[in-house]
């Protein structure tokens, strides 16, 4: 089947691009693996029971609008496919129920949103650590709550958490923040530009003041962080205001930010920047969402981050590009001007967060042992003893060790092993480069590949 535009994501981004698109009069699909609309923020709000929409609040239902903008736009909708391989000419490979199939497009609009920043810390991969986003996922989508968990790193990711988990009934046992107060004092540079955003300011604050009314136990610029336990977390570790702690912890929480999922972008040889501050690679787009391919367009999240509104703006704006591209319309920029002034607002608190939450330093320079690479069980050591012998880039360190060979591809380790390797040589992030993506983008089965038919019927 052939469509003038595939979407890839139906996140804020993916879902207010397909809308636009159809609305300008493109023939439009959507492709996403989960089950209904929403991408991350808005997870399952087409189906959310009461409870859950009371727990998760208005942000979360505001999901509503874009979901049924959506499904009134007439644009096709192919929800629980898992896209594993996209070429530069338009093929996009996935399989649904079992089965690999193929659709083919004039023009793709790349939606697939963030990852939360690997924390390699020492213990990480003990049962019962996970990361916030994935206890937050249980609660979008089975409603299930973690008890008495520890949440540990920054951002105002984990804030959100723990005031979700309050409203839950089920508030943290402890929060432990790893931001330095010296971050939160470099970035009183960029409140100014920050107060253009202030009501994400106001809601930050507001979420902290649910934290202290609840009695959450709250540590900062905590350091020396560590998990302990033998085949479970039994309990973590950490150094704050020059006192060592031990709290007891049978659930812990990591997050220090989300990054561009690049994987698509880097599996179609996209052109990548690096973010010094975010330290994460960030694909190159122009200011119509446009990437270094002309029919390739790139929004959301995984052209940097900024947030649900911010991704729903620039899915539009990418909508208008595309359509120019394909002759619909002349007059994109002139139909996305407002749209990138509202994004220039939404985005004017980002500078502020960057910096008064950046990357924890621990695992931007893990302790040899701390293992990176979690499919292969590599650790820091190793990747440093790989630089040693001479390994300049991850796809060496893959061939030297197997770091970012597994069935995640390198999602869990890319970055921290182009950081150790960076620090080890002294080149850039830039010059030490990525890991290479190659198809399958996910795990896929022999089953699916016999079963697979080249043209989707509907
Ligand atoms: C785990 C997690 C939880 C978050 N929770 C919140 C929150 O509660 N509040 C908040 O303000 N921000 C949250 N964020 C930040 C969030 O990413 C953005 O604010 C917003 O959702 C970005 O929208 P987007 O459309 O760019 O991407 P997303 O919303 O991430 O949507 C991307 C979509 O692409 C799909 N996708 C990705 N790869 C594939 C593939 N190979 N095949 C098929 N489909 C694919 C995903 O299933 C997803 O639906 C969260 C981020 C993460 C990583």
């Amino acid at each position: 089947m052939s469509y003038d535009i595939a979407v890839l994501g139906a996140g804020p981004a993916g879902l207010a691009a397909a809308t636009r698109a159809a609305q300008l009069g493109a023939h439009v699909v959507l492709l996403d693996e989960q089950e209904h609309p929403g991408g991350q923020i808005y997870r399952n709000v087409d189906v959310a029971s009461g409870m859950q929409q009371r727990v998760l609040g208005a942000d979360y239902t505001a999901g509503r609008q874009l979901t049924d903008a959506f499904r009134q736009s007439g644009a096709v909708y192919y929800p629980g496919c898992t896209i594993w391989d996209v070429t530069r000419d338009g093929q996009v490979t996935f399989s649904e129920a079992g089965k690999a199939q193929q659709i083919k497009a004039s023009h793709l609009i790349l939606a697939t949103g963030a990852t939360e920043r690997p924390m390699p810390l020492p213990g990480w991969t003990l049962p019962g650590v996970m990361t916030a986003g994935a206890a937050q996922i249980l609660m979008k989508s089975g409603g299930l709550v973690a008890q008495d968990a520890v949440l540990i790193g920054s951002g105002p990711l984990l804030y959100l958490l723990a005031a979700q988990m309050i409203s839950a009934g089920s508030k943290p046992a402890a929060l432990i923040e790893t931001q330095a107060r010296a971050d939160l004092w470099s970035a009183r540079a960029n409140i100014p530009g920050a107060l253009r955003g202030w009501p994400y300011l106001a809601k930050g604050a507001a979420m902290l003041a649910r934290i202290k009314l609840a009695g959450v136990s709250r540590f900062t610029a905590a350091h020396d962080v560590a998990l302990i336990g033998e085949d479970h977390v039994t309990a973590v570790r950490f150094s704050c205001d020059g006192k060592p702690q031990e709290i007891a912890a049978e659930t812990v929480l990591l997050h220090h930010g989300v990054v561009p999922n690049t994987q698509m972008s880097r599996a179609l040889r996209l052109d990548h920047d690096y973010d010094q501050t975010q330290r994460c690679f960030v694909p190159k787009v122009n200011a119509m969402g446009v990437s270094s391919h002309p029919s390739i367009s790139i929004a959301g999240d995984g052209a940097g981050i900024g947030g649900a509104k911010v991704a729903a703006l620039s899915g539009e704006i990418a909508a208008f590009g595309a359509a120019q591209t394909l002759g619909l319309i002349s007059d994109a920029e002139a139909l996305a001007a407002p749209l990138q002034k509202k994004r220039a607002k939404e985005l004017a608190v980002r500078p502020f967060l960057d910096r008064a939450y950046p990357p924890f330093e621990q695992c931007l320079r893990p302790a040899n042992e701390t293992i990176i690479c979690r499919c292969e069980e590599v650790t820091a050591g190793d990747i440093r003893r790989f630089a040693e012998l001479g390994c300049k880039g991850p796809n060496q360190a893959k061939a030297f060790g197997r770091a970012g060979m597994g069935p995640c591809q390198g999602r869990f380790c890319g970055l921290t092993v182009t950081e150790i390797l960076a620090q080890e040589t002294g080149q850039t992030q830039i010059e030490t480069g990525a890991l290479r993506i190659r198809s399958p983008l996910k795990p896929v089965t022999l089953g699916e590949l016999a079963a697979y038919s080249p043209d989707r019927e509907n």
